[in-house]
């Protein structure tokens, strides 16, 4: 391997493998990316429930999904390597009337982007999903062109078309220093003591997204938060092509696995980490099943699932996504270290997100004035120093409240 590069992507999750294809697509030469797991897509990304939303209540998070979207299915359609990405669209469910308030607002943001959705009538859903009972919903939403995929064909599939471009990629490299020339950066060390002579490093390592930043010595408040779903045992009930369900008032979200129920939920009293109580070259905690968060998880389900909710438990996902104070990606170069770059903090939306960040991150690093959205996204609103319990609290709370109406 050369030991320069212009280019460092730091991490191999969908996030680094989805910005190292966005900055090559845009022109970007001579890019190397390093992992430190013997694989790409080894920590949080093959955890994601892979499920892919645009209908959302901000008019900046709708147009990046659907850029990821466009991406996706344009993989799906042209690559080798696809992603397999399934246009199922999807159902968004409410329970009340104000959830019922907060669709029409949807539906306005989703007009202004350009995103085609509608109501359906409980017959009409019936029709998409026959075993569910759809009395309980005062409103149902569909968007046609949401799905879902599988993160790792995802992550092979952004390495694929990123490699036909000149990316290269180096598994087994975890990056231990970063070495800064007159306050820039200017090459990065890994752990075996290689040193790799660089003008931009992009943070993109997930969970010790922290620690990354603590190299060129800045503090940045990415909190892992736990975060967990599960899989039922196959039914006939089940076709893999059934949209994907979000029940916002019972905080769920699910979608169908081969002919098996994929259920997911946003619990109301979230745990999460301390980055700093673990290192750079430390692995997270194993997450042991909590089965009474998971039971209630198929209880709220019960108005809708019915029967459904009384199939067996195959399989537990649990993982460690990151979390940030405000909600919001952190994107973009650090004005106090130039060429040191984030692309992290992905409040639970890193797999589907990937592109759109990919391409945020593009934005950020060409125009001379990027939109709103992107500044608000800058690692800049950190620096002037956080409370890490307030930060820590802040971002379960953003967890916590996921569905949220106005989230
Ligand atoms: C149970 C669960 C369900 C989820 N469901 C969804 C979903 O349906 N849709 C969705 O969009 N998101 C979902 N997410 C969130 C999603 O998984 C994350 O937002 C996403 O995986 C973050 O990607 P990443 O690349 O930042 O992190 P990771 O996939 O963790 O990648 C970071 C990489 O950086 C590497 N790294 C760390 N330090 C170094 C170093 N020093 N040097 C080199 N490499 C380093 C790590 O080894 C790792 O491979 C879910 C998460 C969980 C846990």
């Amino acid at each position: 391997m050369s030991t320069s590069a212009q280019i460092v992507i730091i991490g191999g999750g969908a996030v680094g493998t989805g910005v190292a294809l966005q900055l090559a697509e845009a022109g970007f030469k001579d890019i190397l990316l390093l992992e430190r797991e013997s694989s790409l897509c080894a920590v949080t990304s093959p955890q994601a429930a892979g499920l892919v939303g645009q209908v959302r209540s901000s008019l900046e998070r709708t147009k990046l999904a659907m850029w990821s979207v466009a991406t996706f299915a344009r993989l799906e359609r042209e690559s080798e390597m696809k992603p397999s990405w399934r246009q199922t669209g999807s159902l968004r469910l409410a329970q009340t009337e104000a959830r019922v308030a907060e669709f029409r607002h949807m539906m306005a943001v989703a007009k202004e982007a350009g995103l085609e959705v509608e109501l359906l009538d409980a017959p009409a859903a019936a029709k998409l999903w026959p075993h569910l009972d759809f009395a309980a919903a005062k409103a149902i939403l569909f968007c046609p062109t949401d799905g879902y995929l599988q993160p790792a064909d995802l992550v092979a599939s952004y390495q694929h078309e990123a490699r036909k471009l000149g990316v290269r990629f180096k598994t087994s490299a975890g990056v231990s220093g970063i070495r800064l020339e007159n306050g820039r950066v200017a090459g990065v060390v890994t752990q075996e003591g290689e040193e790799i002579a660089c003008a931009m490093a992009i943070n993109a390592a997930g969970a010790h997204g922290y620690h990354v930043g603590r190299l060129v010595g800045l503090d940045l408040p990415v909190i892992p938060v736990r975060h967990h779903y599960m899989i039922t045992t196959s039914t006939d009930w089940i076709r893999p092509d059934m949209p994907v369900l979000r029940m916002p008032d019972g905080t769920l979200y699910a979608r169908a696995d081969v002919n098996a129920l994929l259920i997911g939920g946003w619990e109301p009293e979230a745990m999460s980490l301390d980055p700093r109580s673990y290192g750079l070259g430390d692995r997270l905690p194993a997450i042991a099943e909590d089965w009474p968060v998971l039971a209630n998880f198929m209880e709220e389900f019960r108005p809708f699932g019915g029967p459904l909710c009384d199939q067996p438990i195959r399989h537990v996902f649990t993982g460690w996504p990151t979390f940030t104070p405000d909600g919001r990606f952190i994107i973009g170069e650090s004005k106090q270290v130039p060429g040191f770059v984030c692309a992290a903090g992905c409040n639970a939306h890193g797999v589907s997100g990937s592109a759109g960040i990919g391409r945020h991150v593009v934005e950020a690093l060409t125009e001379k004035d990027p939109s709103p959205y992107v500044k608000s996204l800058s690692p800049e609103r950190f620096a002037g120093g956080f409370d890490w319990d307030e930060a820590r609290r802040r971002a379960q709370h953003i967890l916590e409240t996921y569905y949220h109406i106005g989230h």
